[in-house]
């Protein structure tokens, strides 16, 4: 989490690292700062909260280099003091840090024994002294030296008054340059930078790069200067933007249409699966999904849809398990990873995991170029552009879609046939999202009614459990509503006791094999008083009957129906977070990319 921007140029600096940094926020928003060096001087403004949408004064600041920073604080309160850049003792060095310092309390007693002064609570603060520390004349050197004692995760970016540069480095949280003429750039994605330039370098693990507006020179870790590739970006600043959208979050439910079209564009010709992946499905033997929050969701959708039309046994972990429990794994399996930015550390330590015990790798991302991408052996990209509100909605219908694909591709590459029935649906799917976003008033005048609930419970079977899941999920998300997701069957073990007339139940309820079973949930739930909202297929009169709200869906067949089904389940917890007047693209606590464990 948390954003880091970086210029050197001849740009107005602080409102454009002050831009930068507000299409940063979605990473955090705790509090923010910058350090600007003109000369030998640093300008330094550190402020709690979030970013306000004045902020004229500063543009008289002026500069060369400038760092800047959103925070997302996981040590220390969320206080101007602790607010990013930190400083050595001296004030000459000024640092910005994504990521996390394990060892941050034992070097803090190491250096408070050798006289350096601590003003913050962050485990930041350690990393600037340590640079002090080792500073003789280079601050490259100091910073290697440094870096050297660190564990954890980091992305920094550092100045320092003596030297005309501005030096950046990582290990495992995001970094990227941004190549431009007479000025460069640095950030912790692409979305601030891609306005100035294309030209992106993705930066690897323990390559430092030393940025001045001449060029970017970069080493590896045994310090010699590599040519690195230069990538360019596809979209454009537009898909980055709310548009005439209120919210990023409404927006993106409503791209759902565009972004299934996109994961699929290219990918199914005359009834076939075109991927290109390195995976050899005679040696494997099982397939191991692994994934955090909205992507596991994802995932448990998956496993049915693989093991059905793959026949190849899955399992599905969550990456923050999985990686510490030392799982058997090997070579005969496939390790899949989930997730939209593909920076998720837990996904990504994960995936190292798998591949030290030997299993294949293959990646479903969102973000081109991401960490997560480049370490797997093969990828589906899905090219949903830039997901933005912290709620993941667009990421989530493309995650199913390209594991769908991925699920129809192994059962192909086993020489089993593919129903073209089935093929002819997934191209039907577009039209059958846009049918379920047609119900936004009725969705919003349900909202209303239910605004000032407390709980909220959401039940599906099947493939639509995991839709339970993810409606319960983003109902909590961004509207603190607490809400859990349940399989309708397990009602009867557990969740019955809270039915009330104050607790609402949503039901997926929409033509499966167990519909007639999940009809006697509702009556169940019915006959105790509780208030019924349920997902409908719109040619649908019994399950409409027995509900006091109902929201049509279009039909389609049920292996697919999780992308239509959950529109409507968006759509409804926007509308109550937003009646609740709550801040929907940055949730309380949240951030959009976790990159610390
Ligand atoms: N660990 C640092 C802090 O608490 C950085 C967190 C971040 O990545 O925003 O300030």
């Amino acid at each position: 989490m948390c954003g880091i921007i970086g210029y050197v140029g001849e740009r107005e600096m602080a409102p454009l690292l002050i831009n930068g940094l507000k299409k940063l926020e979605y990473r955090g928003y705790d509090s923010y700062g910058f350090c600007i060096k003109d000369g030998d001087r640093f300008h330094v403004l550190k402020k709690k909260g979030r970013i306000s949408e004045d902020e004229s004064p500063l543009k008289k600041i002026q500069g060369n280099f400038g760092i800047a920073h959103t925070r997302w604080a996981t040590h220390g309160k969320p206080t101007e003091i602790n607010s990013h850049p930190h400083f050595d003792c001296k004030k000459e060095i000024s640092i910005v840090h994504n990521g996390i310092i394990e060892n941050a309390e034992q070097l803090r007693k190491m250096l408070e024994k050798e006289k350096h002064v601590f003003v913050s609570e962050t485990d930041s603060e350690v990393i600037a002294h340590l640079i002090e520390k080792f500073y003789v004349n280079s601050l490259e050197m100091a910073v290697k030296k440094a870096i050297s004692l660190l564990d954890g995760s980091f992305a920094l970016a550092i100045i320092c008054k003596n030297e005309d540069c501005i030096l950046a480095v990582k290990r495992g949280s995001p970094l990227v340059l941004g190549v431009g003429k007479n000025e460069n750039f640095i950030a912790s994605d692409v979305v601030p930078i891609i306005e100035y330039t294309k030209k992106i370098i993705y930066l690897k693990d323990e390559e430092i790069a030393k940025i001045t507006k001449e060029g970017i020179e970069i080493k590896n870790s045994k310090g010699k200067i590599i040519d690195k590739k230069i990538a360019e970006i596809k979209w454009n600043i537009k898909q980055a933007e709310k548009g005439k959208f209120k919210h990023f979050m409404i927006k993106e439910i409503f791209e759902q249409p565009e972004v299934i079209k996109n994961v699929l564009r290219g990918r199914i010709k005359d009834n076939k699966i075109k991927l290109t992946l390195d995976i050899n499905f005679k040696k494997i033997n099982r397939i191991i999904l692994t994934a955090c929050g909205t992507s596991w969701h994802s995932c448990l959708i998956a496993k049915t849809l693989i093991e059905k039309y793959a026949q190849i046994p899955v399992e599905v972990d969550y990456a923050s398990e999985f990686r510490y429990r030392n799982p058997l794994v090997s070579k005969n399996d496939l390790l899949i990873a989930v997730s939209q930015s593909g920076e998720t550390a837990d996904t990504l330590a994960a995936i190292r995991e798998g591949k030290k015990k030997g299993a294949k790798t293959l990646g479903i991302i969102n973000v081109v170029g991401s960490t997560i991408s480049r370490e797997v052996d093969s990828g589906i990209y899905l090219y949903s552009g830039p997901e933005t509100g912290v709620a993941s909605t667009k990421a989530f219908t493309s995650q199913i879609m390209a594991l769908f694909l991925f699920a129809l591709y192994a059962r192909q590459e086993k020489k089993c046939k593919i129903d073209p029935r089935l093929i002819n649906e997934i191209k039907k799917l577009p039209e059958k999202i846009e049918e379920s976003l047609g119900e936004v008033k009725k969705i919003k005048s349900i909202a209303k009614k239910f605004v000032d609930s407390s709980n909220f419970l959401y039940f599906g079977r099947g493939i639509n459990y995991p839709v339970a899941l993810e409606g319960a999920l983003k109902l909590k998300e961004i509207s603190y509503i607490h809400a859990e997701g349940y399989p309708a069957a397990e009602m009867k073990h557990g969740p019955i006791a809270l039915i009330d007339g104050n607790m609402p139940s949503v039901f997926i309820a929409t033509h499966s094999k167990t519909f007639s079973k999940l009809i006697s949930n509702i009556e169940e739930v019915k006959a105790r008083g509780g208030k019924i909202i349920s997902i409908v297929n719109k040619e649908d009169k019994i399950a409409r009957k027995c509900s006091d709200f109902a929201i049509n869906v279009p039909r389609t067949i049920e292996d697919l129906s999780a992308i239509v089904n959950v529109i409507p389940l968006q759509l409804l917890s926007y509308f109550i977070a937003d009646m609740r007047g709550l801040d929907v693209d940055k949730p309380r606590n949240l951030a959009k990319s976790v990159t610390v464990e």
